[in-house]
C-alpha cells in the first residue's frame, strides 16, 4: 500500500507527485507518481480512492519492470478471452432456450385447439 504524504499544504510538490483531490472529502492528496492506478486510503476520510493517472504518463515511466507489465496484459488478454467465450456460451444457451419456448408455444396452441 503506497503511503500519502500528510500536510499536503505544506509539503513541496515534487515534478514526479501526483497532486489531486480526494473525490469523497475534496483533502487535497498528494502521492509520489509510482502511485498512478493505485488504489489508495485518504489520509482524511479513510475511503478508498483511485490514484489518477497524468496525462501523457507512460507505462515506462512506473518502475515495474517490462516483464510484469506483459504479464500483466496477458493476464488482461487471459481475461478477454475467457470473457468472450462466456458471451458465445451464453449465447448458444439463449437460441437453445428460444428454441424450447417456441416448441412449448406451439404445444400450448396446439392442446388449445383440440380443447
Ligand atoms: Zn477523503
Amino acid at each position: 500500500m503506497a503511503e500519502i504524504e500528510d500536510n499536503a499544504q505544506e509539503t513541496e510538490i515534487r515534478d514526479t507527485d501526483i497532486a489531486f483531490d480526494c473525490p469523497h472529502c475534496g483533502k487535497n492528496l498528494v502521492i509520489d507518481y509510482r502511485g498512478a492506478g493505485l488504489e489508495i486510503k485518504c489520509s482524511a476520510c479513510e475511503k478508498p480512492v483511485l490514484v489518477p493517472i497524468p496525462d501523457g504518463m507512460q507505462l515506462g515511466d512506473l518502475d515495474l519492470d517490462s516483464g510484469e507489465i506483459l504479464r500483466q496484459l496477458f493476464a488482461t488478454r487471459r481475461n478477454y478471452q475467457r470473457a468472450e467465450l462466456e458471451i458465445r456460451k451464453l449465447k448458444t444457451c439463449l437460441v437453445q432456450l428460444k428454441t424450447a419456448l417456441g416448441a412449448m408455444e406451439t404445444a400450448v396452441d396446439e392442446g388449445l385447439g383440440e380443447a
